[in-house]
């Protein structure tokens, strides 16, 4: 069963890495793929570039077993929409393995915004990290969606390859790359909200040095 977090990673931080590897090891994942998106399809173009998320999240994950940074949005033309993202992964995998989307809860509440976002569903599974007291009601298009498909239990989702959707409780990391951006900005230290290497590597290279948001 392999996870998949995709995101902006602008930049990544601790409140990425801690729940990915909770739910690596909840799941009993064989890995989880971090996927940085080209041109987020739903937000502002980030202030630096794709290759520059990429290589701090290389940095972040470089000596954790099972994740990986995986680049394949980065090598597609226009937005970054997760349902193609899936389709490649799926060709790669084949029609068996079981495809776990690793979703934040605030993601997961956006998501009837997302590209053809029903078909999510037929291709993967989704793994909601749930905040506490985050549950219920969601938009009604997305209840309607969650009803059926929800299991309880990660074996549920291995006897599957795509088509459940299950809440696991995480660490509540109250950390967004927001913040950490505006800090720099202000000439304020994000020390101990991201890993030390990231950190080191955005003051190597100046970045966010003029963020607004
Ligand atoms: P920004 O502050 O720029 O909006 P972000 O910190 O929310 O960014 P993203 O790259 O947009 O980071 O998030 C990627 C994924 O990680 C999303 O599914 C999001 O819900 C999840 N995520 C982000 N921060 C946290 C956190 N502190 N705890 C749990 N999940 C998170």
């Amino acid at each position: 069963m392999i996870g998949i977090l995709g995101g902006t990673f602008d930049p990544i931080h601790y409140g990425h890495l801690r729940p990915a590897l909770e739910v690596l090891d909840a799941l009993d994942l064989a890995e989880v793929r971090f996927i940085p998106c080209r041109i987020p399809a739903h937000r502002a173009t980030p202030l630096i570039t794709a290759e520059q998320r990429l290589a701090l999240v290389r940095l972040a994950i470089v000596d954790q077993v099972g994740f990986v940074a995986d680049d394949r949005e980065l090598r597609r033309e226009g937005p970054s929409y997760m349902v193609d993202t899936l389709a490649s992964l799926r060709a790669d995998y084949g029609d068996d393995t079981p495809l776990c989307l690793i979703l934040g809860s605030d993601a997961f509440r956006e998501l009837p915004a997302w590209h053809r976002w029903r078909d999510l569903g037929h291709l993967a599974h989704i793994v909601v990290m749930q905040r506490p007291g985050d549950l219920p009601p969601f938009p009604p298009a997305l209840e309607e969606f969650m009803t059926p498909r929800r299991v309880y239990a990660a074996s549920a989702l291995r006897r599957e390859p795509a088509g459940g959707i299950l809440f696991q409780p995480v660490t509540q990391l109250h950390i967004s790359a927001t913040r950490i951006r505006i800090l720099l900005a202000h000439g304020q230290s994000p020390r101990y909200l991201l890993p030390e290497a990231v950190l080191a590597s955005i003051r190597d290279q100046a970045l966010y040095l003029g963020a607004t948001r």
